[in-house]
Parts: structure tokens; sequence; C-alpha cells
């Protein structure tokens, strides 16, 4: 295999650097949410087509002899599948991985976070976009929010840090509690990041009318007073931070359909069932799954991992009011 390109291995067309992994443990999820799963098709992967937890590690060790520095492992729900524990020690055991984070919804957090804290993950992202216990229930599809709540003050008690809390912002659903929400992050040390609310997949529940841009919550928080600017550091995801007077945590938006960060995008996806995945809103994947199975080399994986760099798009073609470009939904791909 030779993808023939003279970039340095994780250098992409755009001069962008390529560090960042995300991996979806899962496509399987113990909620429903309604902005991530499609209005009828919801196909779930039988257990023979996802990635077991030997080949993930392979996938994700020749990412690092690509340039993959941070791992973030999500799903689906990634606490929900077996031996996640584990799992998640094996990848803090790999040499050149700098930080290892988890995106979850919390509701099995309680009992695990100290296992995870204690296997190498000090950071992690929380999905709660409500305070309200029926909207929540209305929202993701099961009466969960104590066990979330819970699973948010254990992980404080063991020393995550930081905590982030996502917030997708849906009109007509969770926007009245925009100021509650953000205010979470005044007293605790918690970063609330308010998301835009996308369409992803062919059959998702996204109408135009339900989006609200990071400028219009950004308006909508100045209740509580003014966001100060936080510069961006080296290693600064998408979110664009800002902070409360004294707060000890931080508010940030993810303004990904108002605010492109495709020039500083840095990451691939692989998805449960072994595809990489240069953008989040492209279906032109990469394959690992098969080669693997094919007990393919090292060497083969690090030119997957090259040939997916080369086909990361300059920037994602989604626009309002319209942004279906990407046929899988969100639980399928990994958030
Ligand atoms: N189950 C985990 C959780 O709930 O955090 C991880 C997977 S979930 C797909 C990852 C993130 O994607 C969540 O924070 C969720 O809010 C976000 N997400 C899912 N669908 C979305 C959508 N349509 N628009 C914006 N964010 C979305």
């Amino acid at each position: 295999m030779n993808i023939g390109t003279s970039l340095a291995p994780n250098i992409d067309h755009y001069n962008r650097r390529i560090s960042y992994l995300r991996v979806s443990v899962t496509d399987r999820c113990n909620l429903r949410c309604i902005y991530c799963l499609p209005v009828k098709d919801l196909r779930l992967l039988d257990h023979a087509e996802i990635l077991s937890y030997e080949e993930i590690l392979e996938v994700v060790i020749a990412g690092t002899e690509c340039g993959i520095r941070k791992v973030r492992l999500t799903g689906g729900e990634p606490l929900a599948r077996r031996n996640f524990v584990q799992f998640v020690a094996s990848v803090c055991r790999i040499p050149k991985l700098e930080d290892v984070s988890i995106t979850t919804n919390g509701v099995l957090l309680k009992e695990r976070a100290k296992e995870i804290f204690d296997a190498g993950v000090h950071r992690i992202n929380i999905s709660l976009d409500t305070l309200h216990r029926l909207k929540y229930a209305k929202i993701t599809g099961y009466n969960c929010f104590d066990e979330v709540w819970e699973g948010l003050k254990e992980a404080e008690a063991v020393g995550f840090s930081p905590i982030k809390i996502n917030v997708v912002a849906i009109r007509g659903l969770n926007d009245d509690e925009f100021p509650r929400l953000a205010e979470l992050s005044v007293k605790k040390p918690y970063h609330v990041r308010f998301i835009e609310y996308m369409s992803i997949g062919h059959d998702s529940q996204w109408k135009p009318e339900k989006y609200i841009s990071s400028d219009e919550i950004k308006s909508k928080l100045k209740c509580i007073g003014p966001l100060h600017r936080i510069p961006r550091a080296t290693h600064d995801g998408p979110a664009e931070r800002y902070r409360f007077e004294s707060a000890r945590g931080e508010i940030g938006f993810i303004s990904v359909l108002s605010h492109r960060f495709c020039p500083t995008c840095n990451r691939l996806r692989l998805t449960a069932d072994g595809k990489l995945r240069p953008c989040l809103f492209a279906d032109n994947e990469v394959d690992v799954k098969t080669p693997i199975r094919n007990r393919c080399t090292r060497q083969d994986l690090k030119e997957l991992f090259r040939k997916t760099i080369a086909k990361k798009p300059r920037q994602h073609h989604t626009k309002i009011p319209d942004s279906r470009d990407c046929l899988r939904p969100m639980y399928a791909i990994g958030g």
C-alpha cells in the first residue's frame, strides 16, 4: 500500500497537524436522546461487527505512530460496554499517548468514576441538557436525571478535572434553561459547553427552527453577567472559552455550524465498526476492520491512517438550514 504523499505522517493537505482520535467503542447506548438517534431506522451492530478491544488498541497504537497524541473514548455509551475499565487502563498504557479522556452520558458513572480515574483518565465530558427531571426523561427517553447528577458529583469527588458538561442547545426544548445551566460554572469548577444542534444522519429529527446559534446562546447568558474571553491555548479543542467574573469553571461554545473551526480541526474518528472517518460530516471513511481481520501489519494500518488524513476535506460543507450531508447518525459515528 502506498498513498503517494510526501507529507509528514500527520500533516494533511491543508497543513493541519492531526493528533486527536475520537474512538467509539460501541454504537449501543442506555439512553435514546432525541437529537442523537434517527427518527425510525435504528440499526444496531451485531457484536461481531464491532471492533474488539484488542483490535481498537492495535488501531490506536498505529495511530500514535502516525502522530496521534490525544484519544477520547466515546460511543454510543462507552461505559455501557462490558470490561470498559480494563480497556481504559490498556489505552492509558500506550506509551506515546499524552491524553486520554471520555465522553459519557453519566448514567453509570457513579459506580465507575473511581475505577476510571484510577485507570488513568482524569478528564471527562458528561452530557446533560437540562436540570429538570421530567425534561431529562423527555430528551433521553429515560428517567435517569438523578443517576447522572450523582455521577457528576462522584466525578468531582474522585478528582476529575476538568469536568465538562455538554449541553446540546435546542430551541423550544432547553433554551429557557441556558442561564441556569451556565450558572453551574460559577460555584462549581465545571466547564459548561453549549453545542450547536447539528443534523447528523439522513433520518435525524433536526429542523432549522430548532437550531440556535452560539451568538444567540451567548446573548441569553447576559443576565448572569459579562463573559470574559479566555485566550486559546495550544492544545485547545473547538470550543470558544469564556468565564464569568470570579467563576470557578468556564463556559464554552461549540459553534459547529455558525463559526466553522475546520481550519484548526486536528481530529479523526474511529467508528465502532472499524472505519476511520476524516470528518464528522463526511462519509468518505477508510475501512480498517477488514484489513485488521485479514491480519494486516502495523505498517499497513499506518498507511490507512495516512490515507484517512489525506482525505480530510478543507472544510465541511454543512450549511444552515440544511445540514444533512452525512448518512450515519451520531450514535453510529461517536460524538
Ligand atoms: N453517550 C455519550 C454521551 O451521551 O455523552 C457519548 C456519545 S454522544 C453521541 C457524544 C456527544 O454528542 C454528546 O455530548 C451529545 O450531546 C453530542 N451530540 C449527539 N447528537 C448531537 C447533535 N445532533 N448535535 C449536537 N451534538 C450532538
